[in-house]
């Protein structure tokens, strides 16, 4: 099995040709067909004889790859698409023929020294202290989730009588945070956002001390949002963060999508107060231009998170001698991918100016969509874009008009732009990710409207 031989040397050969050609070209953008439909075309893919690496590959490349949505399409503006850089996913065939194992410093060192490199210089884009760090997690959900245990586990120490905690953050956070909170059996305080949906640290303040004067649930933690994913929205970090830390309570800002932008000089000062966080996320993936998956999670103090995430096993002993540096140790997981190098290569091979281009790239194309639907007949700009989502309605229109017209525009293969819903109203919303997005891929989205 180990050998390599000439028939495997050709397959590798397709394999990589295959690669590149998806490195190179755009993507088609694709879509997805019925378990029945994929079933009558490729059959039992799996055999007690193996149908062998050519067919196996053709089946991925034929089929089944055409089934699934290119993410990084210039006109995918769905939900939050992905736009990894040629360099990031080169890096990525670079790390699946590696093998390595970044759960530990003493297995991999070399990878965990450059993960970490580049977790330094998220840190140090929001401005934490020298002692701040973290890990790449597998997504927001688990960063999030992660860290909302730390922050649980200081709770106790400091209010060790009390049973049941809750955790505070806006109508407008992301699912993920009450998926946690499901996860940590604690109730989730909800705090209306001001009128143009952010949260603000005076009406945390009031709900939260009203919580405690009415409740036995002791608050454990603020989640402050650094860009909504629906509308882009961030939060008032610096009030926000002021009205946990007057309480003694740990301040958590969930910038999955939004605190991407911490690298685009124009955008940065809408984060500030991020520099107080006791802990972050934001998901390179997302708009970081890096492969799935990929969140960094970073902690002002991450002696804290190691003293509640550390496993201790008997097998695991020698992992932990000589106070090394454990990713594994600073969020629910022990065995994980290098998910970060890609990240890292992209970052080392292109350096910092080229994030910061990129990303005021993407701002920019927000501004000219946002523009060109104002100026549209039939559209209506619901908000000026605070980051790189633009959401927008075309009055008149039910929800049926919006998914026939979504359903359209991808069957047609010209975008993938599924409607998204504010207050029970469906609406539109373009998430720029990607560089690549031109204008007139926008006015080719707008044309149809
Ligand atoms: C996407 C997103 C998440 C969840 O991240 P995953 O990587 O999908 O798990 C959490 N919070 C916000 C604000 C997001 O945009």
């Amino acid at each position: 099995m180990h050998e390599f031989t000439s028939e495997l040397e050709e397959l590798a050969a397709k394999a990589l040709a295959y690669s590149l050609e998806r490195l190179k070209d755009d993507p088609p953008l694709d879509g997805p067909r019925s378990a029945e439909d994929l079933f009558a075309e490729v059959g039992f893919t799996i055999t007690p004889e193996g149908i062998g690496g050519d067919a196996a590959l053709s089946v991925f490349t034929d089929v089944l790859a055409r089934a699934c949505i290119s993410t990084d399409h210039p006109r995918n503006l769905a939900y939050i698409p992905s736009a990894p850089s040629e360099h990031a996913n080169l890096f990525d065939l670079v790390v699946g023929a590696s093998a390595l194992y970044g759960g530990s410093w003493q297995e991999g060192a070399g990878a965990v020294f450059a993960e970490n490199q580049a977790l330094r210089w998220v840190a140090d884009l929001a401005g934490l202290p020298a002692c701040a760090g973290g890990v790449f997690a597998q997504g927001g959900t688990v960063g999030n989730l992660s860290a909302l245990v730390v922050a649980r586990a200081e709770a106790r120490k400091r209010w060790p009588e009390t049973s049941r905690w809750a955790v505070v953050c806006s109508e407008e956070a992301h699912s993920s945070i009450s998926s946690a909170a499901s996860v940590m059996d604690v109730d989730v305080l909800l705090v209306k956002p001001d009128a143009s949906g952010r949260l603000i640290g005076t009406d945390v303040a009031r709900e939260i001390d009203n919580f405690h004067s009415t409740q036995s649930a002791r608050v454990f933690a603020v989640v402050a949002t650094a860009g909504t994913t629906n509308l882009g929205i961030i939060d008032d970090l610096e009030s926000v963060g002021k009205a946990a830390h007057d309480r003694d309570l740990w301040f958590h800002v969930d910038g999955a999508y939004g605190l991407a932008a911490l690298c685009a000089p124009s955008a940065r000062p809408k984060f500030n107060g991020i520099e107080n966080a006791d802990s972050f996320i934001v998901d390179p993936h997302k708009w970081l231009f890096a492969p799935f998956d990929a969140c960094a999670l970073l902690y002002r103090n991450p002696e804290l998170a190691r003293a509640v995430h550390s496993q201790k096993a008997s097998y695991l002993d020698a992992l932990h001698e000589g106070g090394s540096w454990n990713p594994s140790d600073y969020a629910i997981n022990l065995t994980r991918r290098t998910r970060g190098l890609p990240f890292w290569f992209s970052l080392a091979a292109n350096g910092t100016n080229a994030y910061a281009t990129a990303m005021e790239k993407t701002l920019a194309m927000a501004q000219i969509a946002a523009q060109k639907i104002r100026e549209h007949p039939r559209l209506e700009l619901m908000r000026d874009p605070e980051l790189s989502v633009v959401a927008f309605t075309r009055p008149g229109w039910n929800k049926a008009d919006y998914k026939n017209w979504s359903d359209k525009l991808l069957d047609d293969q010209i975008g993938f732009i599924p409607f998204s819903s504010h207050k029970g109203e469906p609406i539109l919303r373009f998430a720029i990710v990607n560089p690549w997005t031109k204008v007139s891929d926008i006015e080719t989205i707008l044309a149809t409207l």
